[in-house]
């Protein structure tokens, strides 16, 4: 089993994929970063929900 580490945005109609391989330009955070240590205040770039609202996507 490999894990690809994103996590998928819940919010509404989002469906934004969080890829720690590419990291989130918008939010400013670097490629490299796992979802996990993402500070506790980012949001979604897209709808702008909090990380509790995203589901890993490694079953
Ligand atoms: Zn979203």
């Amino acid at each position: 089993m490999s894990s690809t580490g994103m996590w998928q945005c819940q919010g509404a109609s989002c469906g934004f994929i969080y890829d720690p391989a590419r990291g989130d330009k918008r939010g400013k955070i670097p490629k490299g970063i796992n979802f996990e240590d993402l500070p506790d205040d980012w949001k979604c770039p897209v709808c702008g929900v909090s990380k509790r609202m995203f589901k890993s996507l490694d079953v």
